[in-house]
């Protein structure tokens, strides 16, 4: 029986940090637990709850609990090595982890100097780590800005990934069909959030349109068996994140989590975190939060790890 299968049977946490998995939806900044936040800024962070605002809740949250942290002298190396510092307590081997790319026009960052923060924190905390930084983009800009906060990357040749995230219903999403046709041309892995406000219609558009390699989330597309046959024959992956959804009341409890379906349809699913720093869940907890909801067997979420690390 391997390590991770009894760790899973005797509930042993401990142990399941110890054994190499894969977190690939997880917001680097928010990455980090609350507790550690606090510690690292001095100041008294308020636990995220959420009201029925979908997204609008959690921007709130930043901007009312975490902005203000981004004033304090030298916290961005602090908070990226954070990040990193959770990922190797947890026993992440391969992360992928997105920073928005406006955030460092927003805060006065240079691109370079947040590339040096992100390349020193992962060769200081955890080289062993196979780490793919991956550009973020909010739906909720104009795609003239993003293109405005993409270009300083561009020559820094650092990010092999990019994403799209924020008010799922804000605009079409046909209009990030060039960005993301860029994007390809630079050799940059596609992903996209989808399905986790939208349909299931909406999760086939985006991979459609945007070519996507995975979706983040895309737990709509449980609710069509066409939809969930065609990822399945396209070998598109779904980054879930169990917790996640069940904070923001996209899914009722653990033990009725779609990844049960999408699973047994033969869709690619991983298993991670999205934010560790509102979800306060390292990957070994979701794991082991499904599993003892009896969502998913031992062997299966054996699988589902392999898949992830596996999955670079
Ligand atoms: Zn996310």
């Amino acid at each position: 029986m391997s390590g991770f299968i009894s760790a899973l049977l005797d509930g042993d946490l401990t142990a399941l940090r110890t054994i190499p998995k894969a977190d690939l939806h997880n917001h680097l900044l928010l990455g980090m637990p609350r507790d550690r936040l606090s510690a690292i800024s001095g100041r008294e962070i308020v636990p995220f709850q959420y009201t029925g605002q979908g997204i609008q809740d959690i921007n709130n949250w930043i901007r009312t609990q975490y902005v203000p942290l981004l004033q304090l002298p030298a916290i961005l190396p602090k908070l990226v090595e954070a990040a990193f510092q959770q990922a190797l307590d947890d026993g992440v081997t391969v992360l992928e982890a997105s920073i928005d790319a406006g955030f460092g026009h927003l805060y006065g960052i240079p691109a370079s100097e947040l590339v040096e923060a992100l390349r020193k924190a992962h060769q200081e905390i955890a080289p062993h780590i196979d780490f793919s930084p991956c550009l973020g983009f909010s739906r909720s800009k104009p795609v003239r800005q993003l293109l405005r906060y993409f270009e300083p990357f561009l020559d820094l040749n650092y990010f092999t990934a990019i994403d799209l995230y924020d008010d799922e219903l804000f605009q079409p999403i046909q209009n990030f069909r060039e960005i993301y046709r860029f994007a390809r041309q630079q050799g940059l892995r596609c992903t996209a959030h989808a399905g986790e406000f939208g349909t299931a219609e909406e999760v086939r558009e985006a991979v459609e349109v945007l070519g996507l390699d995975a979706v983040q989330h895309g737990i709509a597309a449980a609710s069509s068996p066409d939809v969930m046959r065609w990822l399945s024959d396209r070998g598109t992956t779904l980054n879930i994140c169990p917790t996640s959804n069940l904070v923001l009341k996209r899914v009722h409890s653990y033990a009725t989590h779609p990844i049960r379906i999408l699973f047994d349809h033969g869709v690619k699913v991983t298993i991670n975190t999205d934010d560790v720093a509102l979800f306060n869940r390292g990957v070994s907890e979701e794991f082991l939060s499904l599993f003892q909801a009896g969502v998913l067997s031992a062997e299966e979420l054996e699988n589902i790890r392999g898949l992830g690390v596996n999955a670079s």
